[in-house]
């Protein structure tokens, strides 16, 4: 990490706008332990800002326009050198640990440069959220292990949620509309394991990450009682990704098709299923609810600070 005097240096410039507060004048006032880590991760971005991203920002959008198709592994090995990858993991599984609400003002820092690599590291953390929330320790320290293991070895393990379908955006975000949507994404249970059929659209990172948590349904007439959450290794039988949207912007971040065909999941990558919502005291649908209001809550934050950069180096 960096060195005191290099985190006085990199944070002596703030910026300043008479109607809009931000980076750290907007967290003056949290604990001190929460500003001092945040200042850390303001200043990590800044000097990354500096030393990767700006260099690299013409040439990822020039590398996009001439092929479509085409995927930063080279900057998502950089951001893994870095240990950006791990860094709001915690540190029980081998992360840093840093507090999450610092997660919020990297991303600004980042999305002030740009969004899209703002994003190739952000979104990530909505698999890291996503998997937390299922509560199934086994697994969590399981692909948290192969993290921190990629950021030794040089290979990036990232996490993606795997939650939009095709007929199914908004709706599959609150039990109260699940039901009446058009969710497809079934996921059948069969000796050992499920076999999942359906797909997922709009994945961020889809194409560039190893695991993703995938939320499936039992009962696609009750899917709001039926949740299926799956974890889902690149690489399965069964699973393939298809297209990448064509985006107006952010093009440098991929937002992938996955496709199941007769896809079997092993007993082993099921984080949470309806079985194990019987034995909760909450009703199914309450602990679907659960799941998706944690993903929604840890993440929006930092979804709005990606608005807040994009806005920020507009106006520097
Ligand atoms: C760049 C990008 C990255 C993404 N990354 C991911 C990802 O990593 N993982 C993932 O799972 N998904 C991802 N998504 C999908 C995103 O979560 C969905 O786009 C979002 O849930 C909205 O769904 P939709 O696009 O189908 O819009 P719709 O659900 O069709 O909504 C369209 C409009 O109708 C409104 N609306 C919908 N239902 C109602 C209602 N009942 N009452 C009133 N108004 C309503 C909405 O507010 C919205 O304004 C991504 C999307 C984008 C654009």
């Amino acid at each position: 990490m960096l060195t005191s005097s290099e985190i006085k240096k990199l944070c002596e410039r703030e910026p300043k706008f008479d109607d809009m507060i931000c980076s750290l004048r907007a967290i003056s006032k949290q604990p001190k332990k929460i500003y001092s880590e945040t200042k850390e991760v303001v200043a990590l971005a800044r000097k990354f800002n500096n030393e990767v991203v700006r260099p690299y920002v013409t040439e990822l959008d020039r590398r996009v326009q001439e092929d479509p198709d085409f995927l930063p592994h080279e900057f998502v090995k950089e951001a893994n050198r870095w240990g950006l990858y791990t860094l709001w993991m915690p540190r029980i599984f081998g992360g840093k640990g840093y507090n999450l609400p610092s997660f919020s003002y990297f991303i600004e820092e980042i999305a002030s440069v740009c969004t899209a690599m703002a994003n190739l590291v952000g979104v990530h953390y909505l698999g890291v959220a996503t998997l937390i929330a299922t509560w199934n320790t086994r697994i969590i320290h399981q692909i948290f292990r192969e993290v921190v293991e990629g950021e030794k070895n040089d290979k990036p393990c990232l996490i993606s949620l795997a939650l939009t379908e095709p007929g199914a955006g908004t709706d599959v975000e609150e039990t109260d509309l699940m039901d009446r949507g058009n969710i497809a994404c079934h996921a059948r249970k069969v000796d050992g394991g499920y076999q999942v059929n359906g797909s997922k659209v709009f994945i961020s990172n889809g194409h560039l990450s190893t695991w993703h948590m995938l939320f499936s349904f039992a009962d696609l007439e009750k899917p709001s009682s039926n949740l299926v959450m799956l974890a889902v290794k690149s690489g399965l039988k069964g699973f393939s990704l298809g297209r990448k949207e064509r985006k107006m912007g952010q093009k440098g971040c991929p937002a992938s098709e996955l496709l199941f065909d007769d896809c079997f999941v092993a007993d082993e990558n099921v984080c949470f299923d309806p079985e194990q919502g019987r034995r909760l005291s909450r009703s199914q649908t309450e602990t679907t609810m659960q799941l998706i209001d944690y993903v929604f809550s840890a993440s929006r934050a930092g979804v709005g600070a990606f608005g807040t950069g994009v806005a920020r180096g507009a106006f520097e």
